[in-house]
């Protein structure tokens, strides 16, 4: 069998977002996106149910062009609605995969939004394939979708045959004509949070979307389980035999938005303290730095914990234009290249002649670092310590963050001191694995035997078995078509 490769790449960090029991639950919904915005703005979705009759919306674009007037909410009339935000899917098929998507199975129709990725989509998908499925979209979450109908039994007996027959990162929301679902995978590698506001519950991928709407935060999703919220109750259900909790590193380093808590942790409070474990971990810096500067916003909050361990200024001394989207959007290098400069301008008053320590969150390509520290340069900074506020970034994840291949990801080819040489610092530290789990509240650091986090980008460790990876198919070659067989 021969397969067509798409020339896009589907890319799966997204937000998702669920209201159960509210006369304006679009509204709500919408609102929600807006503040997980950060998670993907390549597109949005609602999809709503009057307990009659289903009501969508999708479109290409962040969630203010999506919804864009009042009568496009108005008409997504019902007390119960989920949303999703997508990341980074780009080309002529993308409004496509947009989610949620929407299936009418034999119990009735089905919306389902999904955060996170699937490490056994083709195997699944070649598979429904061979019995007959018909796939609408190039998205892992419609495997999903087909494993939901044609398996038998109630939809609950359904749901769980799915997830545990798909391997990887999931947290989903589903919505029927009378009930609002989460779940999240055994892991618990993305997040999904519980709240509530008054008579009705939210079901959000990070806490900043409860606030938006004036919920409270009343737990996070535990990994495995399945919520059902219908007839005005909750209930629980854990399927799996066994699971354990090892949220994704990168929630708290980068992805997530600072504001959020997740697992009761305030992600703003663990950068914080990741900068400070940075600076005790390199003690000679209070002798060398005159100033701190972050790399806005991703380096903001671990700067701030850094400047205080050293005991040096924080200054902002690289405004960044908000207007503008993030580098990883991009596909090509050269537009990549020039969305930085787009971003960031330097502020030089604040630095000119002085030694700095230059502080972002993390180093991927190479790409933010190589501009920042040249426009610092042609500025007349004296001295450019760079400070990463994460471990060397060398393996990619298949779990639903987008890092390029290996080949791509800069500490995977090059030593720490080629990277210094590559980007052009006068020194550069990284923060320690051990340490960023110390400022997590493991005092012990990293247990090699079942550590307490995914990690794998930073360790090469992956929890979940890569089916697909290993068989040699990658998300980027997850076929479109397939060629009749000659
Ligand atoms: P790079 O410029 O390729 O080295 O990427 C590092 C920069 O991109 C840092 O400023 C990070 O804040 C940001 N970053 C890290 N991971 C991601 C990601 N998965 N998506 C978008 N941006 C990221």
């Amino acid at each position: 069998m021969k397969y067509f490769i798409p020339k896009f790449k589907p890319k799966d960090e997204c937000g998702v977002y669920g209201v159960y029991n509210h006369e304006r639950a679009a509204n709500l919904t919408a609102l929600g996106l807006h503040a997980l915005q950060h998670r993907g703005q390549d597109s949005a979705g609602i999809v709503t149910s009057n307990k009659e009759k289903f009501f969508a919306h999708r479109g290409m674009g962040q969630v203010s062009d999506v919804f864009s007037n009042k009568e496009i909410i108005s008409k997504l009339i019902g007390k119960i609605s989920i949303g999703h935000n997508r990341y980074g899917t780009t080309g002529e098929s993308a409004l496509k995969n947009v989610q949620p998507l929407f299936s009418e199975i034999n119990l009735g129709g089905v919306a389902i939004a999904h955060n996170g990725n699937l490490t056994n989509t083709n195997q699944l998908k070649e598979k429904l394939i061979k019995d007959g499925a018909i796939f609408q979209s190039t998205s892992d979450t419609e495997v999903i979708l087909h494993l939901i109908s044609t398996s038998k039994g109630s939809l609950i007996e359904r749901l769980i045959y799915a997830i545990q027959s798909i391997k990887g990162a999931f947290s989903l929301v589903l919505l029927t004509n009378d009930s609002l679902i989460g779940i999240r995978d055994p892991f618990g590698i993305r997040p999904l949070v519980l709240g509530k506001l008054n008579d009705s519950y939210i079901l959000s991928s990070e806490s900043c979307g409860l606030d938006i709407v004036g919920a409270n935060l009343v737990r996070d999703i535990e990994p495995g389980e399945i919520v059902i919220i219908k007839n005005n109750n909750i209930e629980s259900i854990k399927p799996f035999k066994k699971t354990f909790l090892k949220p994704c590193l990168f929630e708290y380093i980068y992805f997530s938005r600072p504001d959020s808590i997740l697992e009761g942790r305030n992600v703003y409070d663990i950068r914080k303290k990741i900068g400070h474990q940075l600076a005790s971990e390199n003690v000679g810096d209070r002798e060398i730095i005159d100033i701190v500067i972050p790399i806005p916003d991703s380096g903001n909050a671990s700067a701030l914990g850094y400047a205080d361990e050293i005991n040096r200024p924080f200054e902002l001394g690289i405004i960044r234009n908000h207007y503008t989207g993030r580098t990883f959007i991009e596909d090509s290098v050269s537009v990549r290249n020039l969305s930085v400069k787009l971003k960031h301008n330097p502020n030089i008053s604040s630095f000119k002649n002085k030694n700095v320590a230059l502080i972002d969150d993390s180093i991927v390509r190479g790409t933010t670092s190589i501009k920042i520290v040249e426009m610092l340069r042609n500025c007349g900074v004296k001295k450019i310590h760079m400070r990463i506020a994460s471990p060397p970034v060398k393996y990619p994840c298949f779990y639903g963050i987008d890092t390029p291949t290996k080949e791509e990801l800069l500490a995977s080819k090059f030593t720490i001191s080629q990277i210094k040489d590559y980007i052009g610092v006068d020194s550069l530290k990284f923060v320690t694995l051990d340490g960023v789990y110390k400022a997590l509240g493991h005092k012990e650091g990293r247990k090699k035997e079942k550590p307490m986090f995914t990690d794998h980008y930073f360790s090469g460790d992956y929890p979940v078995k890569l089916i697909d990876q290993d068989a040699g198919v990658f998300p980027s070659q997850l076929p479109l078509l397939i060629e009749p067989t000659k």
